[in-house]
């Protein structure tokens, strides 16, 4: 039964140094409710000047209290915010599921787990140590220091607005850096209500900053700010590349979470029952707007048949309807042109002679018309070097391909130039030990599709990535090593000789 209550429409303020405010050219945008299709916010469109206060105001921010604060007093904020977050997690998922028109209970499911980023990143703060070098110098002490880089830029995209963020923010608070995080401009409602919480568990201000607004507008000057040390963002691949070249011209520091084209491999010897709940949760949950998405299913030929029907009867039955019902399965997509995507790579899958096994189109009730909803699609028929096979779709749409054996399995699943993840079907452990080693990309699951925590490391291989996030890999990407070097014999050596 939906849950959906008419509400009005809302105009929010952005956090620029402690201080909620309008752009300084007073101009807004409107974010809409995907299925609806009406607009239900308004925020403001920061401009350069904007971004130019609140890199200034993170930059203050940086050599003030939040640089004299201890680590563990750092952790414990960072761990107060986490409670914050706990508490109002509800109201967050509910609007992350008005915003970007993500399920009601996966946006609860990320929410209640959020909070244990910011406990994990709290804890570690006050153990980010340096280490005493045995030096090979006689009379010389030599030890390392574990320094934060200074003001960090979070670019975030639409399809989990605030897990995507915490898995920056936390790490980068807790090494001791500052923030400014632009969100897409898509879902920034739920980021200004987690700005909120920032203050109310006491950070400084300028330490959270959040501008709100359009990439192409605001983001050339966000990565290439002198005062910004590092880029931390998520989102497509082509931007990903954009905002790579401008950080290289000023030679920043990145992490760069990109898209993907994940295969999702079933041999003949798999579990079913498993099976094909997974290849359906690795492509129609979120509507196959997540990076991971499984949208290849790579199926042993002598099962294929029994595959394939199975899938399309399970995936026929997945109900299509509001993203606030907890009943649904499967909600709209976020954006309108990215409808418009999805449905031109469904046109694009027939043309190159894909056969199209269930949707393919949007739906028929008239009840989800204002929606941005598209069926969940299989093609079948479906070769690695079709477009559809290797270009990200970002929707609900999977290609069947068949293999014989684990080596064709292994060749088609790193025939892409991603490489984020993978799942694989199969009961023989020899075959879950050795697989592993022999697919690219940066997550494997085995009998399990679409899992993540603040403890394990996650990122891209090839071209769907640089950098790791989550885990203790994640700290790492948010400081930087000194080596202090000191004379403990008041020696006066040569002065024209290196040491
Ligand atoms: P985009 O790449 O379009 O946008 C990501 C973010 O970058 C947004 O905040 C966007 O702002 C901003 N941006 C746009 N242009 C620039 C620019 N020139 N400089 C700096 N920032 C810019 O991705 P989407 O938001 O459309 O998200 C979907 C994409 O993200 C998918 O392709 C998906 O694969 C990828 N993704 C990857 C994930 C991963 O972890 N690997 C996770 C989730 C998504 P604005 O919204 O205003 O355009």
């Amino acid at each position: 039964m939906t849950i959906r209550m008419p509400v009005p429409v809302v105009k929010h303020d952005m956090l620029i140094g402690g201080r909620w405010t309008q752009a300084e050219s007073g101009d807004i945008f409107e974010s809409f409710d995907p299925y609806t299709g009406e607009p239900w916010a308004e925020v403001p469109r920061a401009g350069t000047a904007d971004v130019d206060a609140a890199v200034e105001a993170a930059s203050d921010a940086f050599r003030g209290e939040w640089r004299r604060m201890t680590a563990t007093a750092r952790g414990h904020l960072l761990r107060r915010f986490a409670d914050r977050l706990a508490a109002a997690a509800e109201t967050l998922a509910v609007l992350e599921t008005r915003d970007n028109g993500k399920l009601i209970n996966e946006m609860r499911m990320q929410l209640n787990y959020m909070p244990q980023w910011f406990h994990y990143f709290g804890g570690l703060a006050d153990k980010i140590e340096g280490r005493v070098i045995p030096i090979d110098k006689p009379g010389v002490f030599n030890f390392t220091r574990e320094e934060p880089l200074g003001v960090v830029v979070a670019i975030t995209p639409w399809n989990s607005p605030l897990m995507l963020a915490a898995w920056k923010l936390a790490p980068a608070l807790a090494a001791g850096n500052t923030i400014v995080w632009k969100p897409s401009e898509f879902s920034s409602v739920s980021a200004l209500a987690f700005g909120k919480l920032f203050e109310e568990a006491g950070f400084p201000p300028g330490v959270v900053n959040i501008v709100t607004g359009f990439g192409h507008e605001i983001g050339d000057r966000l990565v290439r700010h002198p005062k910004v040390a590092k880029i931390a963002f998520t989102g497509g691949d082509a931007t990903g590349q954009r905002v790579y070249q401008a950080a290289a011209s000023e030679l920043k520091k990145v992490t760069l979470e990109l898209g993907g084209k994940s295969a999702n491999i079933v041999f003949a010897d798999a579990r079913m029952e498993s099976a094909i709940p997974g290849l359906v949760s690795g492509i129609f949950a979120a509507s196959g707007q997540t990076c991971i998405a499984g949208s290849r299913a790579l199926v042993q030929r002598s099962v294929l048949d029994e595959v394939v029907e199975k899938l399309v009867a399970f995936a026929k039955t997945a109900r299509i309807g509001d993203p606030l019902d907890p009943e649904t399965q499967v909600g709209p997509i976020t954006t309108l042109p990215q409808r418009q995507k999805v449905l031109d790579y469904i046109d694009i899958a027939k043309g190159e002679g894909a056969e199209c096994l269930l949707g393919g189109k949007v739906p028929e009730d008239p009840a989800l018309a204002p929606g941005w909803f598209v069926e969940p699609t299989i093609f079948g028929g479906v070769a690695s070097s079709m477009r559809i096979a290797q270009e990200e779709v970002f929707g609900p749409v999977l290609s069947v391909i068949p293999f014989e054996d684990e080596d064709e399995a292994v060749a088609i699943a790193n025939d892409s130039i991603y490489g984020l993840a993978s799942g694989l079907w199969t009961q023989d452990l020899g075959r879950a030990l050795r697989m592993p080693d022999r697919l690219q990309t940066g997550s494997v699951w085995v009998n399990m599709y679409r899992a993540t925590s603040y403890l394990s490391p996650f990122g891209g291989y090839k071209r769907s990535g640089i950098g790791r996030e989550n885990g203790m890999s994640a700290i790492r990407e948010y400081l930087q090593e000194k080596s202090v070097w000191i004379d403990t014999m008041n020696s006066v050596p040569s002065p024209f000789v290196q040491r």
